[in-house]
């Protein structure tokens, strides 16, 4: 694995095969017990197992996102066009640079929307010679995904030392609800997601730990170097 911006330009002009990651996170509360780089923290340890797995080189993680859900708690957000047209400029220069296949990796949810049609777009705009991939890193692991809860506390306890269990809080939890329930809260936290679940954390945080964090971690990077090898090479 081969972190780019370490790397010199005579050097990165003489890479034969280049494909890169860009990881993409956020800075949004996640309750008291993690910082507000959780996601970016996260998606950062991924893209560098895949770059690693996969071969390929990795570029800085984008640490600002799409969190406006998240207020009146913290959240360091940009506009979801502001994201994609970052990204969509980023590509296209990566392109000129000879770095034609590029794995986007997501690590917020509300990043989403923003990500839905790039590829598309750098594909029109390259004529079809940059191709790009986008991913969530949450889909390639069989739990279901949460905020602060126990998925993501235990893979931050995995990938650092940045977690503080003693202000571990329950937050809210879907377990016992109906699906028409799950869908109606849903919809609610993708826009507030403070009344969604009063504390800002999605899921119980209280028995995480770092040995299922390691579990999941691993699962998530078999799994999504997997799909990506087939695509790279
Ligand atoms: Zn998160």
């Amino acid at each position: 694995m081969t972190e780019i911006r370490d790397l010199s330009d005579p050097i990165i002009r003489k890479i034969h095969s280049k494909s890169a990651v860009i990881p993409i996170g956020s800075l949004e509360q996640h309750g008291s017990h993690l910082p507000i780089s959780t996601d970016s923290d996260i998606v950062t340890e991924v893209a560098k197992a895949l770059a690693k797995k996969c071969g390929l080189l990795l570029l800085p993680t984008i640490q600002y996102g799409v969190s406006f859900e998240h207020a009146p708690f913290v959240n360091f957000s940009i506009r979801d066009k502001t994201l994609q047209n970052y990204l969509v400029d980023l590509c296209v220069s990566l392109g000129q640079n000879n770095i034609h296949r590029i794995i986007i990796l997501n690590g917020h949810h509300g990043n989403q929307n923003s990500l839905k049609s790039i590829s598309g777009k750098i594909s029109k705009m390259t004529r079809g010679k940059t191709k790009v991939f986008v991913f969530s890193y949450w889909r390639f692991m069989d739990r279901e995904f949460d905020h602060a809860g126990f998925v993501e506390t235990s893979l931050m306890l995995a990938i650092s030392n940045k977690t503080r269990m003693k202000l571990a809080r329950k937050g809210l939890v879907t377990q016992n609800m109906t699906a028409q329930q799950r869908v109606k809260i849903s919809k609610l936290a993708s826009t507030n997601f403070i009344k969604a679940t009063k504390n800002g954390i999605w899921g119980d945080p209280t028995t995480a730990n770092k040995k299922d964090g390691q579990k999941i971690f691993c699962e998530i990077t078999q799994n999504l170097s997997k799909t990506v090898s087939k695509l790279i090479h």
